[in-house]
């Protein structure tokens, strides 16, 4: 098979951001396995490449880690009676960091001085390939080539005694993002950086205390949500109980607003937040800021769904499904040729001709990265009779990379960083383009506006504003880091 596009052969044509992982642990529950499987289950659209779980009796650690879907990789009574113990930590993931392979697939395990240790991990570490030219340099041998690979070293080789001073320790070493769930034979560790970029949330299940990147885990598991995980937070779960430090020392959190346009499920509380609520407030800012005359407005689903929804609202114009999207197509969907290939989009959305034959339509989608996508589908709107296409979309142009676990082409390939707003149009053959504003976003999440001196959240991708250092980077992307809000193509 000749794969001309790698990007739409991983991805069937998806044109947007994916997040790299989804975490979630169990401690103090019987049948601990099964009940994680559920929480990744409910967390499946945070990753879908590959997917383990690793467990611990109280003698021994189990694990079983596979690429593929949660529901093929947990569906047997033998692979779950295999994974012994009440205590438990699953993770889902996309690979950005390290290449596609099953030593990458975490939980990731090492045998330490200290004991038995195991790590799932959502996030990136900035600043991993420099850590570990140094730790290589020191003698380590490394066993995959994930980022998360390097906090295990780390701990092993850190010169403090008690593994909780060696995991602190070697967290004050990293830099980026890191929601981290590590299972031990001394118990369990969590904690969120201190910027709090990635989500974590804390809940109750009966006795057991429940560990997940979403709220929408917590349900599906029945689990009681109790708060999130406080950003710069260290949480330790051992038979005495639950305790909780604060080994950082205080910054200003600066979580990802990008959940809340697209990455979190729309039924889960992000930040204190309802996702989809704050997705409807970011579709009517875009119908304040950005109206248009016209017949029905219509999203690009699932994701620009609560959007259109709150443009439809707001606007008054009438909500319509305009394009309908098949549920059943694989990422892995094989395309063996052009002809195919070219075709690939309408498997995964059609347009409902009958509705939109001779209309004026406002499209709503979430975010443009490449724009490959949005070529097809209002190429595919024009050729079911659409009259007019005006899209809108959810955020501020994608035009900088991320570094913090999300799956980002690189700048050149980010449609916004290369063209403005109106070349953009010209390009998706629209009739008008229009994004929301930084402030209007940030409107929609119960801000005034965005606080250039401070900002409220990590908004990178949309204004080059990196909350940490990207030491990795510091060679190559320097423009990327300095540009901030004077170089944004709008
Ligand atoms: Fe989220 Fe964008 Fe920041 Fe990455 S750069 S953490 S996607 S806001």
């Amino acid at each position: 098979m000749i794969i001309t596009n790698p990007w739409d052969a991983q991805w069937g044509d998806d044109d947007h951001l994916h997040e790299e992982c989804g975490v979630f642990g169990v401690w103090g529950a019987d049948g601990a396995a099964a009940v994680t499987a559920l929480g990744l289950h409910a967390l499946q659209h945070r990753g879908q490449e590959a997917a383990g779980i690793t467990t611990f009796d109280g003698k021994d650690f189990h694990t079983h880690r596979a690429m593929g879907h949660v529901a093929g990789n947990f569906d047997s009574d033998e692979v779950i009676r295999k994974l012994k113990g009440d205590v438990a930590i699953g993770h889902n993931r996309y690979s950005t960091t390290g290449e596609t392979a099953v030593r990458n697939v975490q939980p990731l395990y090492a045998d330490l001085a200290t004991g038995g240790f195991a790590v799932a991990h959502n996030g990136n570490i900035s600043n991993a390939m420099t850590l570990k030219r140094e730790l290589v340099r020191r003698g380590a041998i490394f066993q995959s080539t994930s980022d998360t690979e390097v906090i295990i070293h780390l701990v092993a080789t850190s010169a403090y005694r008690t593994l909780l001073d060696r995991f602190i320790d070697a967290l004050k070493r990293v830099e980026g993002a890191y929601s981290l769930i590590c299972l031990t034979s001394e118990g369990m560790l969590v904690c969120r950086d201190p910027l709090g970029i990635r989500p974590l949330v804390l809940g109750r299940l009966g006795d057991s205390y429940i560990l997940a990147s979403e709220t929408v885990a917590l349900d599906v598991v029945g689990a009681t949500f109790l708060r999130a995980v406080e950003p710069g937070e260290l949480i330790i779960l051992s038979p005495k109980g639950l305790r909780s430090l604060r080994p950082f020392a205080d910054m200003r959190p600066r979580p990802c607003v990008f959940e809340q346009v697209y990455f979190s499920r729309p039924d889960s509380m992000v930040d204190g937040l309802s996702v989809y609520q704050v997705r409807k407030a970011i579709g009517a800012e875009l119908a304040r800021e950005s109206p248009v005359e016209a017949d029905m407005v219509v999203p690009v689903p699932d994701s620009g769904t609560p959007a259109a929804i709150g443009y439809a609202q707001a606007s008054g114009l009438p909500f319509e499904l305009g394009i309908i999207r098949s549920h059943y197509v694989g990422r892995t969907f094989i395309q063996p040729g052009d002809q195919i290939r070219n075709l690939g989009v309408k498997l995964k959305h059609n347009a409902n001709r009958a509705m939109i034959k001779g209309k004026r339509i406002v499209l709503i989608d979430d975010s443009i990265v490449r724009g490959t996508t949005s070529v097809k589908i209002v190429q595919m709107l024009r050729e079911a009779g659409a009259e007019e296409v005006h899209m809108r979309i959810a955020s501020p142009p994608t035009a900088h990379s991320c570094y913090y676990g999300v799956d980002t082409p690189e700048r050149s390939k980010l449609l916004a960083a290369q063209m403005s707003v109106d070349r953009m149009r010209e390009y998706i053959q629209v009739d008008s383009l229009a994004f929301l504003s930084i402030d209007g976003l940030y409107r929609a999440v119960g801000e005034p506006s965005r606080d250039n001196n401070a900002p409220q959240y990590c908004d990178a991708c949309f204004t080059g504003d990196y909350p940490t250092r990207l030491t990795d980077q510091e060679d190559n992307d320097v423009p990327d880091q300095l540009s901030l809000l004077a170089e944004r193509v709008i």
